[in-house]
């Protein structure tokens, strides 16, 4: 029989430079990336994606995807929606931090305490993400709605 390719998921992290949140955004997703999940997810690069390359958006296009966004404005949910198709799924750091009770979280370079909390939290619900997605007996999965 032949082999099925691999399926993965691809991690689309917003870039945002100006808030804590941005921060948490790209670190979780790195975490997942490199360590929780390693082998099952890929990163997008947002700026990339958005300039045009194909490869980003190809990939966005025939795979599940996870944004990342580290405020309601949701620039890598509204990007990826926009020239690749709605993702399958999507986090936003302020709403999960909010959610979780966590402190107000602060350091754009250099985290405090909650924000280090927050990146563990949401690295946690992204890997959670990422199995459910994976899950072949889930496949309603992949078309929710980003949440
Ligand atoms: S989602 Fe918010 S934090 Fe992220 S790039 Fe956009 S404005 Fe910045």
């Amino acid at each position: 029989m032949p082999e099925l390719p691999e399926r993965k998921v691809g991690i689309i992290a917003c870039c945002g430079e100006e808030l804590a949140e941005g921060t948490v955004a790209r670190l979780s997703a790195l975490k997942v990336l490199h360590e929780s999940r390693r082998g099952k997810t890929v990163t997008i690069c947002l700026p990339l994606f958005l300039a045009g390359g194909e490869g980003e958006r190809a990939f966005a296009r025939s795979h599940p995807t996870i944004t990342v966004d580290g405020c309601e404005l949701r620039c890598a949910a509204h990007g990826t929606e926009m020239y690749s198709g709605r993702p399958t799924a999507g986090i936003v750091i302020s709403d999960l931090v909010a959610g979780r009770g966590l402190d107000k979280i602060e350091g754009r370079r250099q985290l405090n305490a909650a924000g280090k909390q927050a990146v563990e939290v949401a690295a946690d619900r992204l890997a959670q993400l990422v199995d459910e997605i994976l899950d072949p007996c889930n496949p309603s999965f992949r078309k929710e709605a980003v949440r």
